[in-house]
């Protein structure tokens, strides 16, 4: 975490303007590549990801199969173009992280054993880079796993929350996830308020653990509630 003398938060507002639990302007949409079997566009204010799934699908090489049900492969990519300076292309350590939470954070909606000794395949690229990026890529994902017709048990639901001015906070930009105090991840399954990423970096109380996910749990009604209107939409 780098510390700034610049204040995060201004008489109750933050740089963008926003309260500490409003969300940046959202905008999704799925079937937005055609070669894929399931794809989805995702926005959280400048925040851009597009996923896309191709699967379930033969594995190969064939000794990577589970005879009793499906793998899922995730890759997770920042664009060169995605930051203003130029990002060195292709996976690095943080690419490599995020590809393997973003996984365990789907796996739970899935009905893997419905499809043995296949693989499902989900790309995520970052388009533009402006903080918690690796949320909204989960949120594109879930969109694409759904348009691909995949079984699921729900759709899954991701948000970023962290602290920064002494203040909880939700949905960080860029600069507040530089310079918070905290940033923590989550995704979940909102029928069953099933956590299935929490992750966190900086220094918090345990009771601010737990507003933090009160506050994502409540908040992620509203991006729930857009993914469902996103894939309506769809078949309009
Ligand atoms: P997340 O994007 O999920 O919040 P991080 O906390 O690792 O994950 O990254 C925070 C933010 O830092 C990113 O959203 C992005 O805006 C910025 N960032 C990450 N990697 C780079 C990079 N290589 N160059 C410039 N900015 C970056």
């Amino acid at each position: 975490m780098m510390k700034t003398d610049e204040k995060l938060i201004i008489n109750g507002k933050r740089l963008d303007g926003r309260k500490p639990m409003d969300i940046r302007e959202i905008e999704m949409k799925v079937g937005v590549i055609p070669n894929a079997n399931g794809s989805a566009y995702v926005r959280f204010g400048k925040t851009t990801a597009f996923a896309a799934v191709y699967g379930p699908r033969e594995l190969i090489p064939k000794h990577l199969q589970e005879p009793d049900k499906a793998i899922l492969r995730c890759y997770y990519n920042m664009a060169p173009f995605s930051v203003s300076d130029r990002k060195r292309p292709g996976p690095d350590r943080r690419a490599v992280e995020i590809s393997k939470v973003t996984k365990l954070a789907i796996e739970p909606a899935l009905f893997l054993e419905e499809f043995p000794e296949t693989t499902i395949d989900v790309y995520i690229d970052i388009i533009q880079a402006d903080g918690s990026t690796r949320v909204t890529g989960i949120n594109a994902a879930s969109l694409a796993l759904a348009d691909a017709g995949i079984p699921m048990r729900d759709l899954i639901v991701a948000l970023s929350g962290g602290k920064i001015d002494d203040t909880l906070i939700i949905d960080l930009c860029g600069k507040e996830d530089n310079y918070s105090e905290a940033d923590i991840p989550i995704a979940f399954l909102p029928n069953t308020k099933e956590i299935t990423l929490l992750q966190m970096d900086g220094r918090i109380t345990p009771q601010e653990v737990k507003d933090t996910i009160r506050n994502i749990l409540k908040a992620g009604e509203q991006v729930y509630k857009k993914q469902k209107e996103a894939l309506k939409n769809r078949y309009k």
